[in-house]
């Protein structure tokens, strides 16, 4: 059977170096495209330039090669996309499907995380304000290759969302699905601390017109102190001259054998093996590292 075409990604956002838990996630979602022959796309998603570390982007790449991560083609970045961005939002406000919402973040305090509603009906202007989606009443469900059927009713779980920023920044749910779509993306593998924001993002698909892809979200890495390894912690750079040893830990950490032979090997020729046996429905739903990660 010829392979069926996949385009796969990995999206780091450059607010700090690659740690344990994103090379998990970069390793699962390399794998499962080369496992098939399939294209692995890398896109950083600097959207947010307030929150990123000088330094971060190139650390990222580097580390990548030369944990023998490669990716296809050109790194897109997000802040080269704007005018893309710009002209979808443009066009939900136009149609009504957005809106202008003039709250102060006291205005918001108390409604545990899920907009109000305050200002849907108020047709405020554009200027000096963020825009918010109007998400319907409805439960927006996917099946994920790895968490199971997950679902959400956006009107009551989620509320209104963002889509750009009063500072005029845009928000990551509507980059992540332009870009998706605009990447032709079949399948997305990534932290299951993304799970929550899916059925955003298969909403904005449909209201867009666009396919949806299949999903894989890797469980968060929990450390044996219960500390979980997230995008918010900040840790040194992946060490080069561990790249071996760490990547046969990653393995071991997504439920996949790994051969005692392959610890004198090259990175690349880990990964060689590793796609030739890549077995993503080992992947457990829960994850305990029981060796220490950080170096
Ligand atoms: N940029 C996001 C992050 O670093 C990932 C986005 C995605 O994979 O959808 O958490
Ligand atoms: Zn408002």
């Amino acid at each position: 059977m010829k392979d069926a075409p996949y385009i796969g990604r990995f999206a780091p956002t450059p607010s700090g170096f690659l740690h344990f838990g994103s090379l998990v996630a970069a390793l699962a979602s390399w794998l499962d495209a080369r496992a098939v022959n399939g294209r692995w796309l890398l896109r950083i998603e600097d959207t947010d330039p307030p929150r990123e570390m000088p330094g971060a982007r190139d650390a990222i790449l580097t580390s990548l090669e030369r944990y023998g991560l490669e990716w296809d083609g050109e790194v897109v970045c997000q802040s080269q996309r704007h005018d893309a961005y710009a002209e979808v939002v443009e066009r939900l406000f136009n149609m009504g499907l957005a809106y202008a919402c003039t709250c102060s973040r006291k205005q918001l305090e108390g409604y545990g995380g899920i907009y109000p509603g305050h200002c849907r009906n108020r047709l405020h202007a554009r200027e000096d304000a963020a825009i918010r989606l109007r998400v319907p009443e409805l439960t927006y469900r996917f099946s994920d290759r790895v968490q199971g059927e997950f679902q959400q009713h956006l009107g009551r779980e989620v509320g209104d969302f963002v889509i750009q920023r009063r500072d005029g920044l845009y928000a990551y749910q509507l980059a992540v699905v332009l870009d998706d779509a605009w990447q032709g993306v079949t399948d997305i593998v990534r932290g299951a601390d993304l799970l929550d924001n899916t059925p955003r993002q298969l909403y904005l698909q449909e209201l867009l017109g666009f396919s949806q892809p299949r999903y894989l979200h890797i469980p968060l890495i929990v450390q044996p102190d219960g500390h979980k390894l997230g995008k918010s912690y900040r840790s040194p750079p992946l060490d080069i001259q561990q790249a071996t040893p760490l990547l046969l830990r990653a393995l071991r950490a997504l439920g996949q054998d790994t051969d005692p032979m392959l610890e004198g090997a090259t990175p690349a020729e880990v990964l060689a093996v590793a796609r030739q046996q890549w077995k993503p429905e080992r992947i457990a739903q829960q994850m305990t590292v029981p060796e220490a990660t950080l170096q």
